[in-house]
């Protein structure tokens, strides 16, 4: 069985900074990490390795910079790595990732199970994993939170809904997102850092993917970022004190009267 994984990497801080002119994500000067949800997916994949010998092949779209991910990836046991990073690449919304993505995943394949984090945490619309299925023309199951199993071309899972679970039975080749409930990821070691440091990860440009049309790169994105604002909440808030003219009773009255005037609570009658 050969599993493709997608790990992005995003910045390390949550406090992420916009090109307002750009309307783009300022990724430089900011220490970058596999995407945290991105490790639930590696995870999944090397607990399948380990269950029925599959290879893992774990794949990024990014600047040379996200070699380091790639490197962790293989010293967690992921088999091997493939970096896509070209300039022709940058300014790529989703739907243009999931292209390149999509085209990296059909020239280094076949796989039987391509593997995606929920969302990444810088982005952060879960549009990738979806799409490269739509541009692969695959079955695409969302929020898996565990599989129960994966043998002759089937794989049956479990996925979070927002009330339980519901069990799916999919034909592969599939592409399946993972929630951190799919299990504790593992630590990489000592073994794997040395194979790691020695595995050569090769780099798919613009140019050497099989792509029948360019459709990368800013230009060719259809998601047009129009304006970039900061959310500010007004809380018209009220504050009591209580001192010696005004009680603790009447300072909850005072207070239920207040929110209950902004039909924030109900207030009983007495
Ligand atoms: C107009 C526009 C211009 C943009 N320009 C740039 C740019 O110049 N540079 C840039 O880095 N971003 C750019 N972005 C952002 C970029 O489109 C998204 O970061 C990217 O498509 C992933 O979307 P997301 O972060 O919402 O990931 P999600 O859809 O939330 O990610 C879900 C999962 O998909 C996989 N995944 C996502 N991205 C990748 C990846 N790159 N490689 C491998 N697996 C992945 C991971 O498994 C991840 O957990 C731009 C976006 C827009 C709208």
């Amino acid at each position: 069985m050969q599993i493709a994984v997608l790990i992005k990497q995003v910045p390390e801080t949550s406090n992420v900074k916009m090109d307002p002119d750009t309307g783009t994500m300022i990724r430089t000067g900011t220490e970058n990490v596999i995407n945290p949800l991105d490790l639930y997916a590696i995870e999944t994949a090397l607990k399948l390795k380990e269950s029925s010998g599959a290879a893992v092949t774990v794949i990024t779209m990014g600047p040379e910079q996200a070699r380091k991910v790639l490197k962790e990836a293989l010293s967690m046991g992921c088999d091997k790595a493939i970096l896509l990073s070209d300039r022709k690449f940058a300014g790529s919304d989703t739907w243009a990732t999931s292209y390149v993505l999509s085209r990296a995943i059909l020239d280094s394949g076949p796989y039987d199970l391509i593997i995606a984090g929920e969302r990444a945490t810088d982005g952060d619309t879960g549009q990738v994993g979806p799409g490269i299925a739509a541009w692969l023309d695959i079955p695409a199951v969302t929020f898996v939170s565990s599989i129960e199993s994966c043998v002759f071309s089937r794989l049956d899972c479990s996925r979070l809904i927002e009330d339980g679970y519901q069990k799916v039975s999919v034909a592969l080749p599939a592409l399946i997102t993972v929630v951190k409930e799919i299990g504790a990821v593992r630590l990489p070691t000592l073994k794997g850092k040395i194979r790691a440091r020695s595995t050569d990860i090769p780099v798919l440009t613009a140019d050497s993917l099989s792509a029948h049309k360019p459709l990368w790169g800013l230009a060719n994105s259809p998601t047009k970022v129009v304006k970039i604002g900061k959310a500010t909440v007004a809380r018209a808030g009220k504050r009591v004190t209580v001192d010696d003219k005004f009680t603790a009773d009447n300072a909850v009255d005072s207070l239920i009267t207040f929110l209950a005037g902004k039909d924030l609570i109900q207030k009983e009658s007495a």
